[in-house]
């Protein structure tokens, strides 16, 4: 427990409080008193706090760090791809025109933003090999519902009704079932081979009149890059099904592989995980939608294009000189309107000026070195952890509790125990189709000297395993809080403080 002085954390604001402590003076009255309003509106008895700023600051503060971050510790995340935020995102972000600017601001005071929004779908269809881009999705799953009802949208208007099924893996992260659900297609699973590959029998017999599409994600959540992706989206294809791709992670491929080459259709991006966009806490994040030429007019509105000159509606600026005018538009026949106004605004300026700052090299060099973290993982790991698929991996690597299990010791405990040692867990439990499954996901990011901590840590808990595995069945030790509740935590959160 962080106690003593201010930083007692363990003290609520509430309990802090002396009658007449003030954090704020407001100045003397300089206009006429008002009356109060009707004594019957006002609350009476609202317990405040009344304690002096410093304290706020400090009592804030101090929880603040009471917390894993991404700016503190390393933070293996898998799937979630936690890598470090740079701080020039930021500042660009902070820019007045890019901050203060307003969402129902006429195109024409607005070219500078609408113009980096259509760079930013730019970058990303040439990043992903596809033709039209919507950046107007607030997270990978609401990507993902977007471009499910944009494959539904298609198969309609062409009279094709009786598609009603969306085939995923059995390793797919929990969204893709839930969006196709929600998108009205009834899921069903799609197994994967012992290589962790897609069935390709499996999909021979789910192809058919009936398949509106797959969901794939590539590399899957097993961190495996499906050798037979061609195949899959060939036979989809052939038998009229779409092709989906979750593309929350890029990070193994970006600069060398494009989706769109190899047969997807529609795809989103988690800007928040792939492009460096803080996240966590739950938001804000941003999912664009990446499709190719067939999907294009079933886009979520509105889209970023470009025309020759202002349209004549006689409020452009008659001294406009520039010949590009960006507009907000709605595809022919958009999906529609998917969330308020124009994606998280502050969330793309961040995505695009990471781009910007790496180019084409940089954006390369990302791939190849979250590749070499993993695989670098892999390797120093495998005599001390199982893995249960034993290929080289992308840009985590999915290892099993199981030899520890055998122990006494489960794959959660392993992962609380790694807080001991100052390292954030990685994923656990997920994918599902792996026993005791620890994912790790190093990113780019990381040194060697970190990582080769980390190894160190991991090696350690599972002698420790051997030499006093009750140590690590109670871990972790050195947190402010232990073992929480943490699904309780998260549907009942309890945040009000009632006196006694
Ligand atoms: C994170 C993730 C998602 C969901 O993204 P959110 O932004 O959390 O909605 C979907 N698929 C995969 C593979 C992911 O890792």
């Amino acid at each position: 427990m962080l106690k003593g002085g201010t930083r007692d954390t363990t003290r609520l604001l509430m309990e802090r409080s002396v009658p007449g402590r003030v954090g704020a003076v407001a100045p003397p009255l300089d206009v006429p008193a008002q009356p109060l309003p009707d004594a019957a509106l006002l609350r009476a008895g609202l317990a405040l706090p009344e304690v002096s700023e410093p304290e706020v600051v400090q009592y804030f503060t101090g929880l603040s760090q009471l917390n894993f971050s991404i700016d503190t510790q390393f933070y293996p995340l898998g799937s979630c791809t936690m890598k470090y935020n740079p701080k020039v995102n930021d500042e660009v972000a902070f820019l007045p025109g890019f901050a203060a600017i307003h969402p129902l601001q006429p195109e024409e005071t607005a070219q500078g933003a609408l113009e980096l929004l259509y760079r930013l779908q730019g970058f990303l269809g040439e990043i992903t090999g596809m033709a039209g881009v919507s950046l107007a999705t607030l997270a990978g799953a609401h990507g993902e519902l977007a471009g499910v009802l944009m494959m539904r949208a298609y198969h309609q208007a062409r009279g094709d009704f009786r598609r009603t099924k969306m085939a995923i893996p059995d390793s797919a992260h929990g969204t893709n079932p839930a969006s196709a659900a929600m998108a009205g297609f009834d899921v069903v699973t799609l197994a994967s081979d012992a290589d962790g590959n897609v069935d390709l029998d499996a999909l021979h017999e789910l192809a058919g009149p009936e398949l509106a599409g797959v969901m794939i994600t590539l590399p899957s959540t097993l961190g495996l890059f499906d050798r037979n992706i061609v195949e899959v989206c060939r036979i989809v294809h052939q038998a009229g099904g779409l092709v989906y791709g979750d593309g929350a992670n890029m990070n193994a491929l970006l600069g060398r592989v494009k989706l769109g080459d190899l047969g997807f259709d529609v795809i989103h991006l988690n800007l928040h995980k792939t492009f460096s966009t803080p996240h966590g806490g739950g938001g804000p994040g941003a999912g664009p939608v990446c499709c190719g030429p067939e999907l294009v007019p079933y886009l979520a509105a509105p889209v970023v294009n470009v025309v020759d000159v202002p349209p004549d509606d006689g409020k452009a600026d008659p001294e406009w000189d520039e010949t590009a005018f960006y507009i907000l538009d709605t595809p022919e026949h958009s999906i529609g309107k998917i969330s308020g106004f124009h994606g998280n605004f502050g969330v793309l300026v961040r995505a695009y000026t990471y781009i910007r700052t790496l180019g084409d090299a940089g954006i390369k060099s990302i791939s190849g070195n979250a590749v070499l973290n993993a695989n670098y993982l892999l390797n120093k790991l495998r005599d001390d952890y199982y893995l249960p698929y034993d290929r080289p991996c992308m840009h985590e690597v999915v290892f099993s509790a199981d030899w520890q299990r055998e122990r006494g010791v489960s794959g959660l405990e392993v992962a609380k125990r790694l807080l001991d040692y100052g390292f954030h867990a990685p994923t656990m439990y997920f994918p599902l189709i792996v026993h005791e499954a620890l994912m790790i996901e190093p990113t780019e990011a990381e040194n060697r000297d970190t990582l080769d901590a980390f190894i160190q840590a991991l090696q350690a808990i599972n002698r420790e395993t051997d030499e006093n595995p009750e140590l690590v069945r109670q871990a972790p030790h050195t947190t402010p809080v232990s073992r929480l509740d943490e699904a309780r935590a998260a549907r009942q959160p309890d945040l009000r403080w009632r006196g006694e």
